[in-house]
C-alpha cells in the first residue's frame, strides 16, 4: 500500500501531522464541542451528587438482586483499554525545522518519518511495495521520483529502509492479543482479557495491525455453557474507541481502517477522501478475483457523497475553473485529483485510473520541481484534497441551475384532519422554515436566520379529492387558494406566486400554514387523490426541477392512480407475496420516472390510520426511485408523535439537498463495476446513475469484480462523481477519490477490513436481490447465514497459519463483530421471519438500501445506555478534555437489564426509554418531576424530558443531545416502555438483538450454529442451506472459494 509519505513527499516540506500542536497551516485538532441540552443545569446546585461509584437510586428493597453487575467479566470500560495510543503520539511527524520547498527539508521530512510499517509486532518487512508505492511509470529521471517512494539521495539510509519501528509510549507492543480463544477455557482462558477491538487496530497505522489470526470466542459445538461475556462485543468495539477520536483527527491516508461508523471522528483529508463520504469493504485488496474469492467478503464502495461534516474539519473546497471547466483525463473522463501524476516538466498528466498521459491544458499548465512536483501544488486543493466540488459550466448542464424549489404537498383529507396531522405537518413546515415559537433565530445583521440558501423557493399545495394551489406573493395580504378541479388531466392553475422566497411572504406563509387546519375542519373529504396531487406537482417543477415534501395520512383510494387494500395481513409461513414488495401499477411507476428525468425528488411523511395498511410499496416507490426518503409513522398518535414528525420534517428540509443529480463511480484498470446498490433511476448497466434529489443522509453502495489482474505494485484507485444542482442553484461536480492497495496475498487484505461497509455492502445486496429478483425472505435468510459461514470458514481454510483445534471458531480481527451485525441483519424488519406487515417490510428494506454506515450500524445493533448507574460526572463535559463523558453502552440483551435499571435504547430510528417495574420514585422524580413518582403517573405519550433542576435531569437531556449529534435522518424522541405497562415494551424486546427473538437465535446460539457451519466446511461435508448456488443469490453467496 502506499504510503501516505510517498504521496506527501510532492508537498513542500509541510509538516502534516494534524495531530501536532505545533503544526502551521493545518486545522486543529477538534474541539468536541458537547451539545449541551437547554438550559443546562448547572452542577454543584444544590444536589448532592453520590459519591462516585455509588448508585443513587437503589433498587427496592425487595429486590436483594440489585448489587448492578456492571463489573460484570469482559466488560472493561473503555478508558482500561490500554494500548490505545495513536501511532504518532510518541513519534511526532514534525523532524524538526524544515524549510518549504528545500530538498533537504524533504529528505529530513521523509526521513523523520515512521513510514508505520509492521511497526505494531516488531517484525520488519519491508515489501517491494512499500519502495514502489506509486505508478512506477517511466517517466524522465526526477520527475515520478517522488511518486515511487525512493527517497531523495540525501536521505539517510538507515532512517528510511532499516529503521527499527519504534513503539510511542503506551503503544501497542508486545501484548497482542493472543491469538486464540478456546471456548469453554478451562484454564487460563486464551482469550485476551483486554482485546484490542478492531478499529483501535484501524487507528493505528494499518499495517501495524496483528499478522496473526484473531482471538475468538469457540463455543464448541458439544459444549453447552457458554459465557455470553466472551462473545464479542459491539458496544465494547464502539466505546473504547470514541475517547481517543473525542481528541484525535483521523488522517485519511495514514490510517487505512477507519473507526467504527457510530464513532464520532474527524477527518483531516490528506487526499484520500475521508470515510464519512467513502468507506471501501477493504482498503488493501487482492490482485486477483480469484484471491477475493477466498475471503468471501466483497469488494465494495459505501457512498455517501453529501455526508454531513462534524466540527473541526475543514469544509469542502469549491473550485471554478470557468468556462473550461476542471481538467480531465481525455480517455476516462476522470476528475483531475492528487494521484494524478505530473511528467515531462508538468506539461503531461498521467490518469491514476487509465493510467493515459494527457496533455495538460495550456490553462492549467504549472512548472515542476525537479522532484516532478507541481510547484503550486499546495495551493492547488484539487491536488491535494480527497474531496473536492468544481463548479461546472454551462456543457453540465441540462437546464438553467436556479436555486431550489420546495414544494410541500399538504393531505387535507378527513383522516389528515381529525388525527391532528394536518396541523402537526403545517406546525412542522413552520418550524423548518422559520423556527418555532421562541427559538426564532436573527443572523448577524438582525434578519430572521435562513433556514434555506438564497436563492431557494418554496411553494404550497393541499389536496383531497380535488388540488389546490396557493399563490403566497409577499404582495398579498393573504394567501390565494386556486382549486385545480381536473384531476384526471391536472395542470398548475396560477402562473406566478407558487414559488416564493418564504422570508419575503413569510407573513403570508405564516397565516396561511396556520389557518390550513381550520379551513379544512369543514369540508371532511375523506378520499385522497394523491397521484393527481403528484402530477400537478411534476407540472408546477417541470422547468426547473426540485424536491417535493408530501404527507399523506390515509390510502389514496381516489381518482387516477387510486390504489386498494393489497395486503390482508395472511402470510401462510411467513411469507408474503412478492407482488407486495414492489408496484406493478404503471402509472406510480411512469411518474417516479418522470419526476426524475426532470430532476425532482420527493419525500414523503405517511401516518397510517391505527396501523392501516398504506401501500407503501407503491407510493415509497416513488420516493425511493428519485432519491428521496419515507417517514413512516406506523401508529400516529398527535400528543406523542408530533414533535417527531415536526422535528423530521425540518430536518428534511434544512439538510444540505442537491437536485437532479448523475453519479458515476470510476476505477482502475482491471476492475470494473457489478453493481449499484440504493435509491436511483438507471437505464441501462453502465450507464450513470440518475437521482432526482440526494441528500446528506443517503448512501450507495457499488461492488466491483476483476477483469484483470492487479499489479500489486500499483495501488487501486476508485472515483466516484456526482454532478448536481445545488439548494443554492449552482450545477456543481462532487468529486470523491479513494485508494487502495493491491496485494497479492489475500491475507494481507484481511488487516484492512471495514466491518461496517462489508456490513453495508451485503445488507443492500440482500434488500436489492429481496426487491428485484425472485428470492424470498427465506432465501435472503439463509444466503446471508451461508455469507457469514463463507467468511469465517474461508478464514480458517486459508489464512491460519497454525493448526487451530477444531472445537474455536476463529474470526479475523477485524470481522471480530461481523456475526453479530450478520445476525441483526436477520432479524431487522427487512428481512426477519414470522410475521411484519408489508409496508413496515418493505420501507425498512429501502431504508437498508439508502442508508450510510452510522445510520445502519445502529439501525442493526442499537445503543442501549443504562441510566439508573450513571457516574456524577456522566453527561456533562470533562474537567481536562471539555468532551461530553458518555457511559458505556451495554449490550443489547435482556440478560443486562438490572432490577429497577432504565435503559436508553436507541437504533437510530426511535429511542425507547425502558423502566423496570422497580424504579426506584426517586429517579423516576428527578428524571419527569417531583409530582412523578411512579410509572403509573408519567404520560403514556411523553416524548420529551422536561427541563428539570436535577443532575439526572441534565445528564440524560445532555446524552440525548449528544446522540442527537450522532445519528442519521431520524429525529430523537422517547417513547415510554414501563415494564407492564407500554406496548412499546415489544419494540423494547426486539431491539435486544443479543436474544433470541424476531425469530431467530440469541447470539450464542448463532455463534454455534455458524461454527457448526465451519467445522462442515472443513471437514468437506457441507451442504448449502440456501441451495442456491447458481440461484438468485449466487452472486453474493455462490461466491464458494476455490481454495488455493
Ligand atoms: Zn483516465
Amino acid at each position: 500500500m502506499a504510503d501516505y509519505a510517498m504521496y506527501h513527499a510532492m508537498g513542500q516540506g509541510e509538516n502534516v501531522d494534524p495531530n501536532d500542536p505545533n503544526r502551521r497551516t493545518q486545522p486543529a485538532p477538534p474541539q468536541f464541542q458537547p451539545p449541551v441540552a437547554p438550559n443546562p443545569y448547572q452542577q454543584g446546585g444544590g444536589y448532592q451528587a453520590p459519591p462516585p461509584g455509588q448508585s443513587p437510586y437503589p433498587g427496592p428493597v425487595a429486590s436483594p438482586g440489585y448489587a448492578p453487575p456492571m463489573a460484570s467479566p469482559g466488560y472493561a470500560p473503555p478508558v482500561a483499554s490500554p494500548g490505545y495510543a495513536p501511532p504518532h503520539q510518541g513519534q511526532p511527524f514534525s523532524p524538526g525545522p524544515v524549510s518549504p520547498a528545500d530538498d533537504g527539508g524533504l529528505a529530513a521530512q521523509m526521513g523523520g518519518m515512521s513510514l508505520g510499517a509492521d511497526a505494531g509486532h516488531g517484525t520488519l518487512k519491508k515489501k517491494k511495495k512499500d519502495r514502489h508505492a506509486y505508478h512506477h511509470v517511466d517517466a524522465p529521471a526526477g520527475s515520478s521520483q517522488p511518486y515511487n517512494g525512493v527517497p531523495p539521495p540525501s536521505t539517510q539510509p538507515t532512517a528510511y529502509l532499516d529503521s527499527t519501528p519504534q513503539l510511542g509510549p503506551g503503544q501497542f507492543a508486545g501484548g497482542m492479543p493472543s491469538p486464540m480463544g478456546q471456548f469453554p477455557a478451562a484454564v487460563n482462558p486464551a482469550f485476551s482479557p483486554i482485546p484490542a477491538s478492531p478499529a483501535e487496530y484501524g487507528a493505528r497505522t494499518g499495517s501495524q495491525f496483528a499478522s496473526g489470526p484473531a482471538p475468538m470466542v469457540a463455543p464448541a459445538s458439544n459444549q453447552t455453557k457458554v459465557s455470553p461475556d466472551d462473545m464479542p462485543s459491539v458496544p465494547l468495539s464502539r466505546d473504547s474507541v470514541q475517547p481517543y477520536f473525542l481528541s484525535n483527527m483521523y488522517p485519511t491516508f495514514e490510517r487505512l481502517v477507519p473507526p467504527p461508523a457510530t464513532v464520532a471522528f474527524a477527518a483531516f483529508d490528506q487526499g484520500n477522501s475521508s470515510p464519512k463520504f467513502a468507506r471501501l469493504s477493504m482498503t488493501n485488496i487482492p490482485a486477483t478475483g480469484e484471491g477475493l474469492k477466498t475471503t468471501s467478503i466483497p469488494l465494495g464502495l459505501l457512498l455517501q457523497p453529501l455526508a454531513p461534516l462534524q466540527a473541526g474539519e475543514a469544509t469542502i473546497p469549491v473550485l471554478d475553473f470557468g468556462e473550461a471547466g476542471p481538467p480531465r483525463c481525455h480517455r476516462c473522463r476522470a476528475y483531475i485529483n492528487p494521484f494524478m501524476m505530473f511528467r515531462s516538466g508538468g506539461n503531461k498528466f498521467v490518469c491514476n485510473l487509465c493510467n493515459y498521459a494527457n496533455d495538460t491544458p495550456m490553462e492549467y499548465f504549472c512548472a515542476t520541481s525537479p522532484q516532478g512536483v507541481r510547484v503550486d501544488r499546495d495551493q492547488r486543493p484539487e491536488l491535494t484534497r480527497g474531496t473536492v466540488e468544481f463548479v461546472v459550466p454551462k456543457e453540465y448542464w441540462t437546464k438553467e441551475p436556479v436555486g431550489m424549489r420546495y414544494l410541500f404537498l399538504i393531505d387535507a383529507t378527513q383522516e389528515s384532519y381529525n388525527k391532528g396531522y394536518l396541523e402537526a405537518f403545517c406546525d412542522g413546515i413552520l418550524g423548518a422554515l422559520y423556527g418555532s415559537g421562541s427559538e426564532e433565530e436573527l443572523d448577524e445583521s438582525g434578519e430572521p436566520a435562513r433556514k434555506i440558501p438564497p436563492g431557494a423557493k418554496v411553494g404550497f399545495v393541499t389536496y383531497d379529492q380535488e388540488v389546490h394551489f396557493y399563490n403566497v406573493s409577499p404582495a398579498l395580504e393573504q394567501a390565494q387558494m386556486m382549486i385545480m378541479p381536473d384531476i384526471e388531466d391536472p395542470f398548475v392553475p396560477l402562473g406566478q406566486g407558487l414559488f416564493v422566497d418564504p422570508y419575503e411572504s413569510k407573513a403570508v406563509i405564516t397565516s396561511l400554514l396556520s389557518r390550513l387546519p381550520q379551513m379544512f375542519s369543514t369540508v371532511k373529504n375523506p378520499e385522497p387523490a394523491l397521484l393527481s396531487t403528484l402530477n400537478s406537482a411534476v407540472a408546477a417543477l417541470e422547468k426547473t426541477g426540485g424536491k417535493i415534501f408530501c404527507s399523506l395520512a390515509a390510502l389514496p383510494t381516489w381518482g387516477p392512480g387510486r390504489l386498494f387494500m393489497r395486503d390482508d395481513g395472511k402470510h401462510p409461513a411467513g411469507e408474503p407475496d412478492k407482488k407486495l414488495f414492489s408496484t406493478e401499477h404503471p402509472a406510480w411507476r411512469k411518474i417516479a420516472e418522470k419526476m426524475v428525468s426532470i430532476g425532482v425528488g420527493i419525500d414523503f411523511f405517511m401516518a397510517a390510520p391505527t396501523g392501516g395498511y398504506l401501500d407503501i410499496a407503491t407510493i415509497g416507490y416513488v420516493a425511493a426511485t428519485t432519491g428521496g426518503e419515507t417517514f413512516y409513522y406506523p401508529n400516529f398518535i398527535a400528543p406523542r408523535d408530533s414533535t417527531k414528525l415536526s422535528l423530521e420534517i425540518r430536518h428534511a428540509v434544512q439538510r444540505e439537498t442537491g437536485y437532479q443529480a448523475l453519479m458515476k463511480v470510476r476505477c482502475s484498470n482491471g476492475l470494473q463495476i457489478s453493481a449499484y446498490h440504493g435509491n436511483f433511476v438507471q437505464h441501462t448497466f453502465g450507464a450513470d446513475l440518475e437521482i432526482g434529489v440526494l441528500d446528506t443522509d443517503k448512501a450507495i453502495g457499488v461492488t466491483f469484480s476483476y477483469d484483470a489482474k492487479l499489479d500489486p505494485k500499483l495501488d487501486a484507485h476508485f472515483q466516484a462523481a456526482l454532478l448536481y444542482t445545488t439548494a443554492s442553484g449552482q450545477r456543481r461536480v462532487r468529486c470523491i477519490n479513494v485508494i487502495a492497495g493491491v496485494s497479492d496475498n489475500p491475507k494481507e487484505c484481511l488487516k484492512f477490513i471495514d466491518q461496517d461497509a462489508v456490513c453495508a455492502i451485503l445488507a443492500k445486496e440482500a434488500s436489492t436481490k429481496l426487491a428485484t429478483t425472485s428470492a424470498t425472505l427465506k432465501d435472503i435468510r439463509l444466503g446471508l447465514t451461508e455469507k457469514t459461514i463463507d467468511v469465517l470458514a474461508g478464514y480458517r481454510k486459508n489464512f491460519l497459519s497454525q493448526a487451530h483445534p477444531p472445537g474455536q471458531l476463529v474470526m479475523p480481527e477485524l470481522l471480530k463483530e461481523f456475526s453479530m451485525y450478520m445476525l441483526a441483519m436477520l432479524k431487522c424488519r427487512a428481512f426477519k421471519g414470522g410475521s411484519e406487515t408489508t409496508d413496515r417490510r418493505v420501507h425498512e428494506m429501502r431504508l437498508i438500501r439508502s442508508m450510510g454506515a452510522l445510520e445502519l450500524s445502529l439501525y442493526l445493533y442499537p445503543r442501549m445506555i443504562p441510566l439508573h448507574n450513571l457516574q456524577p460526572e456522566d453527561g456533562f463535559p470533562d474537567d481536562k478534555t471539555g468532551h461530553l463523558r458518555m457511559p458505556p453502552a451495554v449490550r443489547t440483551s435482556f440478560s443486562r437489564v438490572e432490577p429497577g435499571g432504565v435503559y436508553l435504547v436507541d437504533n437510530g430510528q426511535q429511542c425507547i426509554l425502558w423502566m423496570h417495574a422497580q424504579t426506584s420514585p426517586n429517579l423516576i422524580a428527578d428524571l419527569f418531576g417531583e409530582d412523578k413518582t411512579t410509572l403509573q403517573s408519567l404520560d403514556a405519550y411523553t416524548s420529551t424530558l422536561p427541563v428539570l433542576q436535577t443532575h439526572l435531569n441534565a445528564q440524560v437531556r445532555n446524552m440525548m443531545e449528544f446522540l442527537k449529534a450522532m445519528r442519521g435522518s431520524k429525529a430523537l424522541t422517547i417513547q415510554l416502555a414501563r415494564q407492564g405497562v407500554d406496548g412499546a415494551e415489544y419494540e423494547f424486546a426486539r431491539m435486544l438483538v443479543e436474544d433470541r427473538n424476531n425469530e431467530a437465535q440469541s447470539y450464542v446460539d448463532w455463534l454455534v450454529h455458524i461454527h457448526k457451519g465451519v467445522q462442515l466446511e472443513l471437514a468437506g461435508q457441507r451442504k448449502r442451506e440456501d441451495g442456491s448456488e447458481l440461484g438468485a443469490l449466487s452472486s453474493f453467496t455462490g461466491l464458494r472459494p476455490s481454495y488455493w
